[in-house]
C-alpha cells in the first residue's frame, strides 16, 4: 500500500528543470500574440505553488526558455544529459522537467530510452498559460511533484503528469488542441493521484533506460530521419527528395493500419534500395500497425512501427539508427522498446 511521507522523515530532495511551454507562458508578456510560451522562469513557477515545500525540499535550474515547438533531438539529447547528470547526483531524489505540451510526447519518450536511473523522472506542461484564469500550471506541477517525491514512482521510466493522471512516457500522446485534459495513452494511464499520493494500476512492458538498446553517452548525433504522411495522391517524388536531402530513415505514416498506396510503396523501395530504412507507422490517433497485416513488410524488408506512433518512431529510429540499419534488428528493436 503507498504510503505519502511522514511528517519527521526528511523530504525528497527535487530538481526540477525548466524548459519553457505555456506552463511558463503569459500574455500579459506580448502585445502580437494571444500569449507567449516560455517567458517566465522555472523559478517563477515553484514560487506561485507555496505548498510545493511541504511536499519535497526543491531546486531548479533553467536548461531553456522555448515555445517546444522549437524543440529538436539535439536539445533533447542535451536535456537528456542533464537529468542524467542530476538523477547520478546523491542528494538528488528526482527529476522533473517542465515542458511545453506541443511536443512533450516526444521529449518525454526520448528520456524514456535515454536517463538510466530507477529514480522518478517526470514531465509535466500545461494547456493554459501562468497568468490566465484557471492556470492548470500550477497544479500541474504540484501534482508532477508529489508523483516525483514518491517511492512507488521508481523504475517507471519517465512519466507525464497531467491532472490527475500518470501516463507512461512511451504511450501518452496530445490528442485534443485546447482542452485541459488534453493527453491520452491507448491503454489508459499507468494510475493516478488520489488524496495526494500515486496508485499505479500498471506497469510500462517495454524497455526503458539502462535496458534499452541505446545509450545517451554512445550517441553523438542522431540520425536524420523524416516522418512523411500520406495522403490522397501524394506524390511519389516527395520521397525523392526526402532520400535526396541524405535522411538515413523515413517514418511513413499511412492511413489505416499504415496502409501504402502503390506509387509511394514503389518509392518507398527505391528509398530502402539507397539504404534508407523505411517504418511504416499509421496516421491514425490510436491502433497497431502489426508487422506483415495488410502489408508485405517481408517482401519490402520495412520495419512495423506497432502502436507507436510516427512522431515517437521517428524519435526511437533517429537513435537506433546510431547503433545498427539492418532493418531485421530495428524490428526487434520496435517490438521491444
Ligand atoms: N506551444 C506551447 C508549447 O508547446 C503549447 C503548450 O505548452 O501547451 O510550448
Amino acid at each position: 500500500m503507498p504510503t505519502a511521507p511522514t511528517s519527521g522523515q526528511p523530504l525528497p530532495r527535487i530538481v526540477v528543470v525548466g524548459t519553457g511551454g505555456t506552463i511558463a507562458g503569459s500574455s500579459a508578456a506580448t502585445t502580437t500574440k494571444r500569449y507567449q510560451a516560455g517567458v517566465l522562469g522555472v523559478a517563477d513557477l515553484l514560487a506561485a505553488v507555496p505548498s510545493l515545500a511541504e511536499v519535497a525540499e526543491i531546486r531548479c535550474e533553467q536548461l531553456y526558455q522555448i515555445d517546444s515547438v522549437e524543440m529538436d533531438l539535439p536539445r533533447q539529447l542535451d536535456l537528456a544529459r542533464a537529468v542524467s547528470r542530476l538523477a547520478a547526483e546523491d542528494d538528488v531524489d528526482a527529476v522533473v522537467v517542465t515542458h511545453g505540451t506541443d511536443t512533450l510526447e516526444e521529449t518525454a519518450y526520448a528520456l524514456h530510452l535515454l536517463v538510466d536511473t530507477d529514480k522518478p523522472v517526470v514531465v509535466v506542461g500545461a494547456m493554459r498559460p501562468a497568468d490566465a484564469a484557471g492556470a492548470d500550471g500550477p497544479g500541474n506541477l504540484l501534482a508532477a511533484v508529489r508523483v516525483a517525491a514518491h517511492p512507488t514512482s521508481r523504475g517507471l521510466g519517465a512519466l507525464v503528469v497531467v491532472g490527475e493522471e500518470i501516463h507512461s512516457a512511451r504511450d501518452v500522446r496530445k490528442e485534443h488542441t485546447s482542452r485541459v485534459d488534453a493527453f491520452g495513452s491507448l491503454t489508459g494511464p499507468l494510475g493516478e493521484l488520489a488524496g495526494g499520493v500515486p496508485r499505479y494500476a500498471h506497469i510500462p512492458a517495454r524497455r526503458h533506460g539502462a535496458a534499452t538498446a541505446v545509450t545517451l553517452a554512445a550517441i553523438d548525433q542522431p540520425a536524420a530521419v523524416e516522418v512523411l504522411v500520406t495522403r490522397a495522391e501524394l506524390p511519389p517524388q516527395i520521397v525523392d527528395a526526402v532520400v535526396a536531402s541524405g535522411a538515413r530513415g523515413i517514418v511513413h505514416a499511412g492511413p489505416g493500419a499504415g496502409n501504402v498506396p502503390e506509387r509511394v510503396a514503389a518509392a518507398l523501395d527505391r528509398a530502402r534500395s539507397a539504404g534508407v530504412v523505411v517504418v511504416r507507422s499509421s496516421r491514425v490517433a490510436w491502433g497497431t500497425v502489426a508487422r506483415g497485416d495488410a502489408f508485405d513488410d517481408d517482401g519490402h524488408d520495412f520495419v512495423a512501427a506497432a502502436d507507436l506512433g510516427p512522431y515517437k518512431a521517428r524519435v526511437l529510429l533517429a537513435l537506433a539508427l546510431t547503433i545498427t540499419d539492418d532493418p531485421a534488428r530495428l524490428q526487434q528493436i520496435f517490438d521491444t522498446h
